[in-house]
């Protein structure tokens, strides 16, 4: 009678997926423009070297971010796809639907979150 959270959030996931894709390209866009133009202030002392070094940097520091986002939507859509979506990795409770609400990828509850990013001191990136 009503729709399977499954379904719910694999839509919202996908729309995620596809935003985050599309983010992605436009910044490597705005990297690519940055590191051309630190390339250029530095022209005198570095040459090709200081531009293949400024687009290097700022590339992984892109991609380490974007990534991991990308592979816990990956793995939500693949939680879906086994049946194991909306419960917590950790304890197994059903992770509330608020909170996959406010956050699709989330693999644990609040209270497992929670513990994960204290243990850490920083803000935690799904573990597979
Ligand atoms: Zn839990």
């Amino acid at each position: 009678m009503s729709t399977p959270i499954s379904d719910t959030f694999g839509q919202q996931l996908r729309q995620l997926r596809s935003d985050l894709l599309a983010q992605v390209r436009a910044q490597r866009g705005g990297t690519l423009g940055r590191a051309e133009a630190a390339a250029e202030a530095r022209e005198s002392d570095g040459g090709d070297w200081a531009q293949a070094d400024a687009e290097r940097d700022l590339g992984i520091a892109l991609g380490e971010r974007e990534s991991a986002e990308l592979v816990a939507i990956d793995a939500a859509l693949q939680r879906i796809a086994d049946g194991s979506y909306g419960l917590c990795v950790d304890c197994g409770v059903a992770i509330a639907t608020a909170r996959l609400h406010a956050s699709p990828t989330a693999m644990r509850c609040v209270g497992c979150q929670t513990q994960l990013e204290n243990a850490r001191g920083e803000v935690a990136v799904p573990k597979l």
